[in-house]
């Protein structure tokens, strides 16, 4: 059974630990380097990027994860854990850190104003059984991404009703070797399937 990490300074940890345990991985809150080093693997659950990365500097986290990310560790952000994951961020604070690793530019609170937070079905690679129940809430979306990066998931054409969507075609879901970003929040419809993926990456990356 892997031991995968939820980062516990701001968020909704409890969802992410449910999601997890569900598919057969032991959860457990990190707050400190002590408890990241017993991982498999970690989940950066959404909330405020910018307020993030302020406490994983106060908490002295940032640094060993940025290593632990470089050498591999299996990591799934959750939209602003998509940011902390993303090399670039477009749009935000000038001087917004992130830890890193995945070769994407990630725009924040990309879907604007009028569509600021809404629920939509979204077929997933690598999430067999059809589309994802998915929340997006004040969520970014990923503007450009590297050769290495393998696209997941993008806003379809038209919604549930038919109308045609703004944000047609842009990336929410993506994967890079052990790294998995989603601009939405699947732990808060009751779907643990990209969880489910989650774990069979940090599977893969055990044999390996
Ligand atoms: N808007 C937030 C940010 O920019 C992300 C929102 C979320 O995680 N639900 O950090």
């Amino acid at each position: 059974t892997p031991t995968v990490g939820v980062l516990a300074l701001q968020g909704d940890v409890r969802e992410h630990a449910a999601a997890l345990e569900s598919v057969g991985a032991r959860a457990l809150p990190v707050r400190r380097t002590s408890e990241l080093e017993a991982v498999d693997g970690l989940v950066l659950p959404g909330g405020e990027s910018t307020t993030i990365d302020k406490l994983l500097h106060i908490f002295g986290l940032a640094e060993p994860l940025r290593a632990m990310i470089k050498e591999g560790l299996p990591v799934y952000g959750s939209c602003a854990g998509m940011i902390l994951l993303a090399d670039r961020i477009t749009s935000g604070t000038a001087d917004q850190r992130t830890l890193g690793g995945m070769d994407v530019v990630v725009r924040r609170n990309a879907f604007g104003r009028q569509v600021d937070s809404f629920e939509t079905d979204l077929e997933m690679t690598g999430v067999p059984g059809g589309p994802v129940r998915t929340a997006f809430i004040r969520a970014p979306w990923i503007e450009e991404a590297g050769a290495d990066v393998e696209v997941l998931a993008r806003i379809p054409a038209t919604d549930t009703s038919g109308r045609e969507v703004a944000a047609a075609g842009k990336i929410v879901a993506a994967r890079q070797g052990p790294l998995l970003a989603t601009a939405f929040h699947p732990e808060i419809t009751g779907d643990a399937r990209v969880h489910g993926l989650f774990a069979r990456i940090i599977e893969d990356s055990r044999r390996s």
